[in-house]
């Protein structure tokens, strides 16, 4: 049946971090909004099989690991056990959880939600396609494109194999496999690859370039990759994956070096982590003058405005990084200038946070990169084994380093390697964004002990009398 509904000032499409922030700041912003998902509630990819449910088994990771490391400092557990169906609830408790307060957010801020999938039938229409099977179409006078990314697939690799899995199925916590293979060094193949091993899984890595996490700065990734060679059978480098056949009860894997030599490996599982794609092929985009990249990203201008300027795109499908925070600070942007109002997308420093143990994370100039765009930096480094509270919680591998214009001894980027640097990483964003010089960091009382102290320790190395 095909019905006409009434026309919408805003229309959202996709309800993850992106699209929900967008809807709730329209609604703020005293818009009337509609907001179109699949999902029973909003979350998008980061709340129903991304950020969250990652966070929740990194964190039985680190019961497990720290359980087990304890006996070196006079402390002994049994051996801990895993009632895989236990965590598998706990976790999905957690994501609905935060799923069903979205749900509610959404019904006290009075958004229309329609469960379905929109597609442009031109620039001020779309027909929608209901999951009741309804299909109906929606007339409106802006449009913010919030639909996301998905994994990258190799070729030839049926979607509905139990034993070659992407991060969502790898989530799904089905088991844990004797041995499993994560084809990507990137964060997302570390980080479940990491709580995998932490449960009781053989864990290989293997990866194309010469290094874990490329593009991230080489003194982070080497204090992770020390501790990554403990937990993980095995890190393979610059190898490829050519063949993958699934065959009696596990998956027979062909591996390529860089010369050229062939080995084949069998696993019980495979998890494909080779990156993620932008959900832009079916927007019905040429129904609209929009413009993609060559990645398929949509091409926006400062406030987020495609080449339609009543349709913005935000999050995941408008560029890197495919990170929540930048989708939500986008969305907040994409709002207010719906409403005619100056906002801009100007970050000084958009922070990335690897959830691996240690922690990496990093904001600003990374030094790998100041140095492949030789961009002159002044660096200071502080390992961790002179901080106290490292040393107190049994913890001496991380490290803290500040990047500062030689010139101006303005801060231009931190990085930051140990347990919890994903906390510790704010402060370097508010500093940026505050335009601080290292002077700023001196003078400001970092509390003792605290791992926080070897940002202060790093910006006196800076100190000229
Ligand atoms: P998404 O969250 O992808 O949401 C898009 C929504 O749009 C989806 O619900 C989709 O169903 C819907 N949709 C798609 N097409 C249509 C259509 N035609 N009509 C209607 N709806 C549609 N980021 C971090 O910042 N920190 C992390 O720790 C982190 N961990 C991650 C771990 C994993 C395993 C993965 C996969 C990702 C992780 N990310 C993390 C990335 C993060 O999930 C994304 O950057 C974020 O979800 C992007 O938000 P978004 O709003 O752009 O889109």
């Amino acid at each position: 049946a095909e019905k006409k509904i009434d026309r919408t000032q805003l229309v959202v499409i996709g309800a993850g971090p992106g699209g929900y922030a967008a809807a709730f700041k329209a609604v703020e912003l005293g818009l009337s909004v509609t907001l179109i998902d699949p999902e029973i509630n909003p979350g998008g990819v980061c709340l129903h099989r991304g950020c969250i449910p990652s966070k929740a088994l990194l964190h039985v990771a680190k019961l497990v690991s720290e359980a087990e490391e304890s006996e070196a400092i006079g402390v002994r557990f049994v051996k801990p056990t895993i009632d895989v169906a236990q965590v598998r609830d706990w976790k999905n408790g957690v994501v609905e959880t935060l799923t069903g307060g979205l749900g509610n957010k959404v019904k006290k801020l009075k958004i229309t939600y329609l469960r379905g999938t929109a597609q442009f039938k031109d620039s001020h229409t779309l027909n929608l396609s209901l999951v009741d099977g309804v299909t109906r179409e929606l007339a409106f006078d802006q449009a913010i494109l919030a639909t996301g990314s998905r994994p990258i697939m190799l070729p030839n690799i049926a979607a509905d194999s139990q034993r070659i899995i992407d991060s969502t199925g790898a989530l799904d916590l089905v088991d844990v496999p004797e041995s499993l293979l994560v084809i990507g060094g990137g964060y997302i193949g570390l980080e479940l690859g990491s709580a995998y091993a932490a449960m009781g899984s053989k864990v290989s890595v293997v990866e194309m370039t010469n290094g874990l996490l490329p593009g991230c700065d080489r003194d982070l990734v080497s204090v992770l990759k020390r501790r990554l060679e403990k937990k993980f059978a095995s890190i393979l480098l610059n190898t490829k994956v050519v063949d993958l056949k699934e065959q009696k009860g596990s998956v027979q894997v062909t591996l390529e070096d860089k010369q050229g030599e062939q080995t084949s490996k069998r696993f019980k599982k495979v998890l494909i982590a080779i990156g993620r794609k932008p959900n832009t092929e079916s927007l019905g985009l040429e129904n609209t003058t929009i413009v993609k990249d060559k990645k398929n990203f949509i091409v926006v201008d400062g406030q987020q405005r495609t080449a339609e300027p009543h349709i913005f795109a935000i999050g995941d499908i408008a560029g890197e990084p495919m990170l929540a925070h930048k989708a939500y600070a986008e969305a907040s942007v994409a709002a207010e200038a719906a409403v005619g109002r100056k906002a801009v997308f100007d970050p000084r420093a958009i922070p990335a946070v690897v959830f691996t143990d240690p922690e990496i994370a990093w904001c600003g100039l990374t030094e790998s990169a100041a140095r492949e765009q030789k961009i002159k930096i002044k660096t200071a480094k502080i390992p961790w084994r002179g901080n106290g509270r490292a040393l107190t919680l049994g913890r001496d591998d991380g490290m803290t380093k500040l990047i500062v214009d030689p010139e101006t001894d303005r801060l231009l980027g931190m990085a930051v390697a140990g347990p919890g640097a994903g906390e510790l990483i704010a402060e370097g964003v508010v500093a940026m964004e505050m335009a601080a010089v290292s002077e700023d960091l001196r003078q400001s009382i970092h509390p003792h002990p605290t791992l926080s102290e070897t940002v202060f320790d790093a910006a006196q190395m800076f100190f000229k009398p």
